[in-house]
């Protein structure tokens, strides 16, 4: 029986997740579930999983977090907090976690969970775009496992050799990233001045979490997950191609040496990553359809437009900058966002105000996870008082 810690568990992926760990009660349990602020939400989920802990991340919402547990008439323990969330992730009740909160916010307890030595589900790819290598220096201390679910890793972990290989040694030339363009795919520039927070979140094919959501629609989503590529697979810049896909069937492609290339297909349901991460080595049912290809019909490729959607090429410039630069990258494109959605800031300033961030904040290496909390922290402010001088 694995005892599994949702982190982020009242949103798109702990949905996902919950329904697979529904499906297989002889195998899994959700022993941990954690959340923001929806407290009624948390305890609807406990009571239907009764887990041994429910984690509020807000600290204020400790009380009606117990009080509630305890009307319902529940033996789950109540906390709160940031380190609660981090101990929770990290402690004996869980041995696989599930990281998916969304945002910065999830980088600690993502950390947690792999100094560990937890079985890592990792969804909250922001984490790894801000602390890549100290990510991965966890993973290895911690001697635990980190199994990507974002739908494209998943496809890439599945097609490569053993997980994560030296892919030189391995024979592969290059990772394809399938990217399926977002709402506003085949539009320009001029089309997209007055595009609303609801326009940019109603994607065609997957159903997400608002600030995911935009980011597909931007195209950063992209550039954010070939960061994530990079770390996760060792990767250089240059071996990692993004192609559009509109069906949103090939989750991604791995090209080897002698021509082959290998591609993980399904129906766009986080849920088969989700199982794959959960059972790895061993596959289950996950509830999603079988994939019907005579039904689904021709499969597109094309070229991202880098020209329409500036962000992919300004992931790719931090990526290069290296050092503390995707830190920058992610903490000014999570201020955009945010601002977007609040309805303070137009959707083509979001890569504007990346892009100024950037160039007023210079890459330098990174210190440790004290330094880059700083560095994020910084980014932040620099992009808020651009967005007050320059863009609102
Ligand atoms: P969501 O907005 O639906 O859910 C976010 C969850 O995080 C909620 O449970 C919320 O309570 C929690 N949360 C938010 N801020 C928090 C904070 N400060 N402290 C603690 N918890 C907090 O988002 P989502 O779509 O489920 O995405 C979650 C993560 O997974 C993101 O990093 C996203 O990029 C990644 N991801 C999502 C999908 C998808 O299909 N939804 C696919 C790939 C990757
Ligand atoms: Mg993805």
């Amino acid at each position: 029986m694995r005892n599994v810690a949702i982190l982020g568990a009242t949103g798109s992926i702990g949905a996902s997740v919950l329904d697979v760990i529904a499906r297989h009660p002889d195998r899994f349990r959700a022993s941990v579930l954690a959340a923001h602020r929806k407290v009624d939400e948390l305890v609807a989920l406990c009571l239907r999983f009764k887990p041994d802990l429910a984690v509020i991340a807000d600290a204020a919402l400790e009380t009606a977090l117990r009080d509630k547990l305890v009307a319902a008439g529940l033996a789950t323990r109540a906390a709160a907090g940031m380190q609660a969330l981090n101990d929770a992730a990290s402690g004996e009740l869980c041995d696989s976690v599930v990281a998916a909160i969304v945002g910065a916010a999830g980088l600690e307890s993502t950390l947690a969970a792999a100094r560990a030595g937890k079985r890592l589900l990792l969804a909250n790819k922001e984490s790894v775009v801000m602390a890549g290598p100290l990510l991965l220096d966890a993973v290895h201390a911690g001697g635990g496992e980190l199994i990507p679910v974002d739908s494209e890793h998943n496809a890439i972990f599945q097609c490569l050799p053993g997980g994560r290989p030296d892919l030189a040694a391995a024979g592969v030339r290059r990772i394809l990233l399938t990217a399926s363009g977002g709402p506003f795919r085949g539009k320009k520039r001029a089309d997209l001045a007055a595009i609303t927070p609801d326009q940019a979140c109603a994607h065609p094919k997957w159903n997400m979490g608002r600030k995911i959501s935009v980011d597909s629609a931007t195209l950063m989503n992209k550039g954010l997950e070939v960061i994530e590529a990079h770390w996760l697979f060792g990767a250089t810049p240059m071996q990692i191609e993004v192609v559009v896909h509109p069906q949103s069937l090939v989750h991604s492609l791995v090209e080897y040496a002698d021509g082959s290339v290998l591609a993980q297909l399904g129906n766009p349901d986080m849920r088969t990553a989700l199982a794959h991460a959960l059972a790895w080595p061993e596959r289950i049912d996950a509830g999603v359809a079988p994939l019907d290809l005579v039904k689904s019909g021709a499969l597109q490729f094309e070229a991202p437009d880098r020209d329409t959607f500036r962000c992919l090429d300004l992931a790719y410039r931090a990526l290069v900058e290296g050092g503390t630069a995707p830190t920058v990258l992610n903490a000014a494109n999570e201020v955009a966002v945010g601002a977007f959605l609040e309805g303070s800031l137009p959707f083509l300033a979001i890569a504007e105000l990346i892009e100024a961030t950037l160039d007023a904040i210079s890459a330098e290496p990174v210190a440790g996870i004290e330094h880059l909390v700083h560095v994020d922290l910084t980014a932040r402010n620099v992009a808020q008082r651009k967005m007050r001088q320059e863009f609102c």
